[in-house]
């Protein structure tokens, strides 16, 4: 059995993010990453992929180009926890040993949990940004379609990037608008959720794009069954006076999945409420394990599950994990930020930034960007800066911008 200091279970934004931040903390500490992917996505770039702004390409590299010189790679599927021996368990029978467990494994999404919807994507109008593979046919539906009807869904909370699914729809609008088709295309909105984001201060802006592209807009209704080949999506949709269902015919049908922990989180020991993992929403150690941490989609804390998210956390792990290898106290914590760049039209942003709780977290000054409002500058950061922060700052461990705070000695 091989043996590291730091175990970090998932080599993808979070932790990339954790191991590098680590290495710099603490040089020599032997690390290895556990993770059988050959590439690394870019996922918060898949929005403008669906919308013709990036190629996909832009949004991947190679999973060797993102790890740390310094830390080992481990090219195997994570097939099970065994915290009690300090033990993760891989896909060819063997086990890593750590004196820190790091979780990032990010989340499941269940293609499966729509009746039909798995094997008519990619093809008769149904799509979904949520895979490197169909925001390219996002793309080509959105230029495609000159009238009829769209569909965009979202299901139930918590998802990752909950902008995400209304995102792909005002960029198709927006699209369709220049086109001067617009008029022509019927669009609805029928989302889980019982509003139209989680932080009443953003949805004024929200509303306002949903009236002037006309949307219909249904909250509490689920996406239930696709039916490809006839093109008919059922909807369960709830209200004072009970469940009905509905059937509407579509030429395209944007998708998000429902999102759960990963199975081998949800089985393992290390799960907590809905199955992920149990952490401390300040430390993010895990609430039993001392010396296990988890960050990114997979953590069970109550803040927007973002890349944005993990750009905070990660050195708040690292942070912590560095304290427990020498046996101090841990004291970095985690305020609960995530953001939402919600791109409501081609060029400009509704910036949403909060913590836990939905308290208003943002990074500039209002009279420099107001995130309640939609702004170019905020469309700017998205396109031009977040992406070469993603892969140059974030995920090489350089902290732009990021201090995390800290518990008062106890
Ligand atoms: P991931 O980056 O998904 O990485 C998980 C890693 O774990 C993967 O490399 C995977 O191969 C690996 N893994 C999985 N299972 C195993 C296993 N059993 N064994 C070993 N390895 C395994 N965030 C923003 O901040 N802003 C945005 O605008 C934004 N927009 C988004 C739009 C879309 C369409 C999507 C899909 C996401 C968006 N996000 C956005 C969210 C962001 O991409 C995620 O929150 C972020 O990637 C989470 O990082 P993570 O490391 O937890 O998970």
């Amino acid at each position: 059995t091989r043996r590291f200091d730091v175990v970090i279970a998932g080599g993808g934004a979070a932790g990339i993010s954790t191991a590098a931040s680590l290495l710099k903390r603490r040089p020599g500490t032997t690390v290895a990453i556990i993770d059988p992917a050959n590439e690394h996505y870019y996922q918060p770039g898949w929005t403008l992929v669906g919308a013709g702004v990036f190629t996909p390409e832009q949004t991947r590299r190679t999973e060797v180009s993102v790890i740390p010189k310094a830390a080992n790679w481990i090219r195997e599927t994570v097939t099970g926890f065994d915290p009690d021996h300090r033990q993760v368990l891989l896909g060819d029978g063997s086990s890593v040993e750590y004196s820190v467990l790091v979780v990032a494994l990010g989340l499941k999404l269940d293609w499966n949990g729509i009746e039909g919807l798995a094997e008519t994507l990619g093809k008769n109008g149904v799509t979904s940004n949520y895979r490197y593979d169909l925001a390219p046919y996002t793309w080509k539906l959105v230029q495609e379609l000159r009238q009829g009807t769209a569909l965009f869904t979202q299901p139930p909370m918590p998802i990752k990037c909950a902008g995400a699914p209304q995102k792909a729809m005002y960029l198709s609008c927006d699209e369709w608008t220049r086109r001067g088709v617009k008029g022509a295309i019927e669009v609805e909105f029928d989302t889980c959720t019982p509003g139209l984001f989680g932080v009443a201060d953003y949805v004024p802006a929200l509303m306002e794009y949903i009236r002037r592209y006309n949307i219909a807009l249904h909250t509490k209704s689920r996406l239930v069954k696709v039916d490809g080949a006839k093109r008919i999506a059922t909807f369960e949709r709830t209200s004072d006076t009970g469940t009905t269902i509905i059937e509407r015919a579509f030429d395209m049908l944007h998708v998000v999945p429902p999102q759960t922990a990963p199975d081998v989180v949800r089985e393992s020991v290390l799960a907590g409420d809905g199955g992920w993992v149990s952490v401390d929403p300040a430390t993010l150690r895990h609430t039993r394990y001392d010396d296990v941490f988890a960050l990114g989609d997979v953590a069970g804390t109550s803040n927007a599950k973002t890349a944005a998210a993990v750009r905070k956390q990660a050195p708040v792990v690292a942070e912590n994990v560095v304290a427990t290898l020498g046996a101090r106290a841990v004291n970095a914590i985690y305020d609960g930020y995530g953001a939402c760049p919600l791109t409501v039209e081609k060029g400009r942003i509704v910036l949403a930034e909060f913590a836990y709780g939905g308290k208003l977290m943002p990074s500039f000054p209002k009279w420099l960007l107001d995130g309640t409002k939609p702004t170019r500058l905020a469309w700017f950061l998205k396109e031009k800066v977040m992406p070469p922060l993603y892969w140059l700052g974030m995920l090489r461990g350089h902290e732009l911008m990021v201090k995390p705070g800290h518990k008062k000695a106890d």
